[in-house]
C-alpha cells in the first residue's frame, strides 16, 4: 500500500508540477479511496419494484411485495459481499427465506415480547424462531436484537469463518461440499429442515427474483420526451478539485470466481458532503434509499435532441436533495457525496444511459459533450492520470478494497 502510493507520487512528480499538486491533494484527501465494491458473485442489484409475479415449481404463482423484495435485495447484496459466496449461494438463501418466512422479517411476540419493538412484516409463533430465517436465539443464532436486523440474518445464513454465528450453528459456507448439493438439500442443510422439497419448490421463484433485481435500471422508453427540453449545458457533476476518479466504467474480471462483471458507472471519490450537481436540465425519474444502492437518483434529460439518463448513487439518506418529477437545472445541487449501499468510502458513483437502456462511458461522455464545472469555468481535467491507463478486464480482489486506490497502477 505504502509502496504503491510512493510509486503513484513519483509517477506524479515526473507528470509535471500541476498534475503533482493535485496528487498531493489527493493523497492528503482521506476520501480518496471511495470506490464501489466488486462483489464475488457478478451480482448487483439495479432498482427494486414494487411487486413481482412468480411461479413455483408446483405452479401456484406468487406475488411479491415491496417489503419482501428489499428483503430480497439484502440477501443478494449482502451476500455478495461474503468471501466464498456465489450466485448459487444466494438463490439458496432466496429459497430458504422464501420457505422460512416468503422473505417476511418475523417478529415472535408469544416467545420475545421485544421482538415487536424491531422493524418487522408481521408476527409468528414457530418455536422461538425470528426473522427471515427464523432463527432462534436459543439454538445460538444470535440475540433478539441481532436476528431483529435482515443484514445480521444474512451474515449467519451464510456464515463461514467471518459470519456471526461461527462455527456453530452452522451456516452455507460450513457445510461441506454445500456447493455440489442438490439447492434444495443446501438450504435445508442449514435450516436443519425434514423437509428438502419445501426449498426445492421456490428454486424457480429465486432465479426470477435474481433475474429482476440485477436487471439494469431503464428509467425511459428511449422516444423524446416532449417535456423535457433540450438542456442548456452539461456540467460536470462534482465541484472542481474536490474528487479524483478511483474506478472507470468498463469490466473487469473477478480474480476468484473469474465472472467478468461490468462496472456500469465511474466512481469519483470526493469528501463526505460535497455537492453533486445534475449533469443537466431534466426531470428526476429516481430517487429513492435502498441497503444495495444506498442513496439513487436518477434524472432524465434531453440531450442533442435525445433523451439521457443519468444515475448519481451512495447518498446518505439525507443527502438526497430531490425529489420524483421534480424539474431541475444543469449545475442544480442535487444531492451530497455519502458512502452508502455497496461502498469502501465516500464517493459519487455516476451513470449515463442513453434512452434509459444500457450504460455507457459517463466520463467519457462528460468530456465529450464539454463538461464545464458548476461555476462555468471549463473543469480541470484532473483524471488523465487514472484514464490513461488500459480500462479493461481490470483484477479489482472484492476482498481487499484497498486495491481499488487512487494509486492508478491498481486499477
Ligand atoms: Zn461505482
Amino acid at each position: 500500500m505504502l509502496r504503491k502510493l510512493a510509486i503513484a507520487a513519483l509517477a506524479l512528480i515526473l507528470l509535471g508540477p500541476s498534475t503533482m499538486l493535485m496528487g498531493v491533494a489527493v493523497l492528503m484527501n482521506p476520501a480518496a479511496n471511495g470506490a464501489c465494491t466488486a462483489t464475488a458473485t457478478g451480482l448487483t442489484v439495479g432498482s427494486v419494484p414494487d411487486s413481482l409475479k412468480a411461479t413455483a415449481g408446483d405452479g401456484t404463482t406468487l406475488t411479491l411485495n415491496k417489503a419482501q423484495l428489499t428483503h430480497a435485495a439484502t440477501i443478494i447484496t449482502v451476500g455478495s459481499q461474503i468471501n466464498g459466496v456465489t450466485r448459487d449461494g444466494v438463490q439458496i438463501a432466496l429459497m430458504a427465506a422464501l420457505t422460512e418466512s416468503t422473505l417476511r422479517m418475523l417478529a415472535n411476540t408469544s416467545a420475545y415480547p421485544q421482538s415487536a419493538d424491531y422493524p418487522n412484516d408481521g408476527d409468528a409463533s414457530d418455536h422461538d424462531s425470528l426473522g427471515l430465517f427464523q432463527m432462534r436465539p436459543q439454538s445460538g443464532w444470535g440475540s433478539v436484537k441481532d436476528l431483529m436486523d435482515p443484514a445480521y440474518q444474512v451474515k449467519a445464513f451464510f456464515g463461514g469463518p467471518t459470519g456471526p454465528n461461527y462455527p456453530s450453528p452452522r451456516g452455507l459456507l460450513d457445510i461441506p461440499g454445500w456447493q455440489s448439493m442438490d439447492k434444495g438439500q443446501a438450504a435445508q442443510a442449514v435450516e436443519v429442515s425434514a423437509y428438502p422439497d419445501r426449498y426445492r419448490n421456490y428454486e424457480p421463484v429465486a432465479q426470477t427474483i435474481i433475474d429482476t433485481l440485477t436487471a439494469p435500471t431503464a428509467s425511459n422508453s428511449g422516444e423524446p420526451n416532449a417535456a423535457i427540453p433540450e438542456t442548456s449545458r452539461i456540467v460536470f457533476p462534482l465541484p472542481e478539485g474536490t474528487w479524483v476518479l478511483t474506478s472507470p466504467f468498463g469490466y473487469r474480471t473477478h480474480p476468484i470466481t473469474g465472472a467478468r462483471t461490468l462496472h456500469e458507472g465511474t466512481d469519483y471519490a470526493a469528501p463526505d458532503g460535497k455537492p453533486i450537481y445534475a449533469v443537466a436540465d431534466g426531470i428526476v425519474t429516481l430517487a429513492e434509499y435502498s441497503e444495495a444502492w444506498g442513496g439513487h437518483l436518477v434524472i432524465d434529460h434531453t440531450v442533442d435532441g435525445k433523451p439521457v439518463s443519468t444515475g448519481y448513487i451512495h447518498m446518505w439518506k439525507t443527502g438526497i436533495l430531490v425529489a420524483v418529477g421534480q424539474k431541475v437545472t444543469a449545475g442544480q445541487h442535487i444531492g451530497d457525496v455519502g458512502s452508502s449501499g455497496q461502498s469502501t468510502g465516500p464517493h459519487l458513483h455516476f451513470e449515463v444511459r442513453p434512452g434509459g437502456g444500457q450504460a455507457i462511458d459517463g466520463d467519457k461522455w462528460l468530456k465529450e459533450h464539454g463538461a464545464t464545472s458548476q461555476n462555468n469555468t471549463v473543469d480541470m481535467d484532473t483524471s488523465s492520470a487514472c484514464t490513461s491507463e488500459p480500462q479493461t478486464e481490470q483484477t479489482t480482489p472484492a476482498t481487499a478494497p484497498a486495491a481499488v486506490d487512487v494509486s492508478c497502477e491498481a486499477n
